[in-house]
């Protein structure tokens, strides 16, 4: 048996609460791995609350990061062995103490990657890997505007694209989250509690406006990302921190031919062939120390709750993690 926490029902964090399910042995493809670290993230949070539509009816094992122990391997899984230290992410089913899944989607990690940081970057990191190789190239010289900066997924971006000679403009919620944004890859940040970030991209970049606009904050911001584009520009829409966005008509693109595409992870997970480049390039990157990884949260397993409450109520810098 194992301790596993799962979502009641699709509603707040009181619905979290832990149970004992059996371990069963793995299927031919599949491997049992034993948890050391959980990554915590915004989907989870919609999972939760109802946002994404659930698997089952009832009692959904949320968490899609991880990193641990193979401690059994299925007849036909040859890529990795009992006693590796591995990582994955896959939606849902992670915040467990041990679970089963598809080996396909599990890598290996090099020695220069902590199980806590892998638990921290595996869903993140991946993310941004495709947010600025595929859904926006971003090129050196390109300037572009990344929200939510000081977050899991900004503190990471911000790093990369400015590794890569982009001029990275970042918003972020309060004062102290701008400075950690800062040291972070971002130029110049925008706190947008407190200042129209709209008015300020234009006055950074002389009224022309940026390449591309990654924006995850959704309802709140979608309208202003979109008029901070210049002519061609890309709005890459990956999520909405503060609800969804349902304003928008194909019409609003028009004004200066602009791009928009909404991408998600697992659809580029699920080639073993991309899993396997993008993990070990965001592996390298942080095995030379290109990548700082920002591990400020840590929760034992069965305080979940008070992880989905700090990261919905903006309180959490960084990555979160749980320590089974
Ligand atoms: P973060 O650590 O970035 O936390 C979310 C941040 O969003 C908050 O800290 C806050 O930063 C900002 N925010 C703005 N408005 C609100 C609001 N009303 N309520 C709560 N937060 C708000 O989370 P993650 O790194 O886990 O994820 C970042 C985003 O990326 C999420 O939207 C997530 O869904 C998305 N994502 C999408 C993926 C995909 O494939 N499509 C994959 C991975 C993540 P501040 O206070 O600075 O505004």
């Amino acid at each position: 048996m194992a301790l596993q926490i799962v979502a009641a029902q699709a509603g707040g964090s009181e619905q979290l609460i832990a149970i004992d399910a059996p371990t069963p042995n793995p299927g031919a493809n599949e491997v049992r791995v034993e948890h050391t670290a959980i990554g915590v993230n915004f989907i989870d949070v919609y999972f939760r609350s109802g946002l994404y539509p659930w698997p089952v009816d009832q009692n959904l094992v949320l968490g899609s990061e991880a990193a641990g122990r193979v401690v059994a391997v299925g007849d036909s899984v040859s890529h990795v062995a009992v006693g590796d230290r591995v990582a994955y992410t896959v939606p849902n089913g992670a915040y467990a103490e041990e679970r089963i899944l598809d080996a396909a989607h599990v890598v290996r990690l090099p020695d220069g990657v902590s199980d806590e940081i892998a638990a921290a970057v595996m869903l993140k990191g991946l993310t941004v890997s495709y947010l600025i190789n595929d859904s926006y190239i971003a090129k050196p010289g390109d300037t572009v505007l990344f929200h939510a900066a000081a977050g899991g997924v900004g503190s990471l971006a911000g790093q990369w694209l400015k590794s890569r000679g982009v001029r990275v403009i970042g918003t972020a919620g309060g004062a102290e989250k701008c400075e950690v944004a800062r040291k972070h890859g971002y130029s110049e940040v925008i706190d947008y509690l407190s200042q129209d970030f709209e008015v300020r991209v234009k006055e950074l970049t002389q009224n022309e406006g940026v390449d591309a606009v990654y924006d995850s904050v959704g309802a709140a911001t979608m309208a202003k990302s979109l008029a901070c584009l210049k002519t061609f520009g890309t709005l890459v829409c990956f999520g909405q921190s503060s609800g969804a966005a349902t304003e928008f008509k194909i019409a609003d693109l028009a004004v200066k031919s602009l791009r928009l595409t909404r991408p998600i992870l697992f659809h580029f997970t699920a080639s073993r062939e991309w899993l396997e480049q993008a993990s070990s390039e965001l592996f390298e990157l942080i095995q030379s120390g290109t990548l700082e990884v920002s591990v400020n949260q840590r929760f034992a397993l069965s305080d979940v709750a008070q992880a989905h409450d700090a990261l919905e109520s903006r309180k959490t810098i960084g990555s979160t993690v749980l320590l089974p």
